[in-house]
């Protein structure tokens, strides 16, 4: 398959803001380290998963892929076309073709504007539609889409007058109202109701068959990125650790911290034994990301060669790349 994106050598350090004091007493500029040299390809069609622990650097690399932010250093390719060397007209009419959907619908949407001008706005940014019947038939047919029905019930509705799901709904019209061919979903249903999840996961998958879409989908919970996706990234500390097809990833996890993820997940069939790793210790620092390998801290198989020298993001398997000193050759 043709990739979609191309990501190479990401990096986004975010300057940490200091008190005066510790500006007189330390010169050395310090760093957040929220993506720290990430390389990835996304093939058409494909939902892409980014998973790990809040603070790993998923939301500012998805932030990163839509030119939300500026990077560091490295490169994104859309179609081939380096999306950080474009300007003016140009970046205007990439941006029409990558939207983002976000965690909270409680947020992302004007709580003063009506679900008819929330989804309007697109239109009127990139003046598409030649009168206002044709933009309300594109409104109506997006709402339909997403399944608010009938689309005359919530026209004029409020975001405060709609239940979370449907706010959801109402988020993701807008992002796709411009036909994009990628969406950027940052954790997009952890917000919600448990109740009412899979209902916006199965909405989300018939829209990408229905709109020919390519979703980057950001999560920390693994038993929803190994129900939707079908590629995983795992990020640790602002790098990638293990990348792969899902089934490979999550029936035979090669990287420590992936199993200890996967060993976190419930399994439905209670007779199904597999290698347990226990969650230990918390999330490294990352203004000062530890030497080596940045999980040895919380490695149970960490050895002096972890904690000295960084492990190359290594092929192991077709497709399947992992970061880890146990791997190398
Ligand atoms: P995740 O989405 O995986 O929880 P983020 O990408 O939001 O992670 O954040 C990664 C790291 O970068 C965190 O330590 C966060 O505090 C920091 N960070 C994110 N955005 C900013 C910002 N605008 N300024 C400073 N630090 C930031
Ligand atoms: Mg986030």
């Amino acid at each position: 398959m043709d990739p979609l994106i191309r990501v190479e050598g990401l990096k986004k350090l975010f300057p940490v803001r200091k008190g005066l004091l510790s500006m007189i007493f330390s010169r050395k500029a310090e760093y957040v380290h929220a993506v720290d040299g990430v390389s990835f390809t996304i093939s058409k069609g494909e939902i892409f998963g980014l998973a790990g622990e809040s603070g790993c650097g998923k939301t500012t690399t998805g932030r990163l892929l839509l030119r939300l932010v500026e990077p560091t250093e490295g490169s994104v390719y859309f179609e081939g076309e380096d999306i950080f060397s474009l300007s003016g007209r140009e970046l205007m009419r990439k941006r029409r073709e990558m939207q983002m959907i976000f965690q909270d619908p409680y947020k992302s949407l004007d709580p003063k504007k009506t679900v008819k001008d929330i989804i309007n706005e697109p239109l009127s940014i990139h003046k598409i539609g030649k009168n206002r019947r044709e933009k309300l038939e594109i409104i109506y047919e997006m709402l339909e889409a997403v399944k608010l029905t009938p689309p005359e019930d919530y026209l004029f509705k409020y975001p405060h007058e709609l239940s979370g799901g449907e706010r959801q709904r109402v988020a993701i019209a807008r992002a796709i109202i411009l036909k994009p061919k990628f969406i950027v979903a940052d954790e997009p249903v952890s917000m919600l109701d448990v109740s009412i999840r899979a209902s916006i996961l199965d909405l989300m998958i018939e829209l990408k068959d229905k709109f020919n879409l390519t979703y980057l989908y950001i999560t920390h919970d693994l038993s929803v990125a190994s129900y939707l996706c079908n590629k995983l990234a795992i990020m640790y500390l602002g790098k990638l650790v293990e990348l792969g097809a899902t089934l490979d990833l999550v029936k035979d996890p090669l990287h420590p911290y992936t199993k200890m993820l996967i060993s976190a997940v419930p399994v439905p069939d209670p007779t199904y034994k597999r290698e347990e790793i226990r969650i230990r210790g918390e999330v490294g620092n990352p203004i000062n990301p530890p030497p080596g390998c940045r999980f040895h801290p919380r490695c149970p198989f960490a050895t002096d060669k972890c904690r000295e020298i960084e492990p190359d993001f290594n092929e192991v398997k077709d497709g399947h790349f992992v970061a880890c000193h146990l791997f190398q050759s």
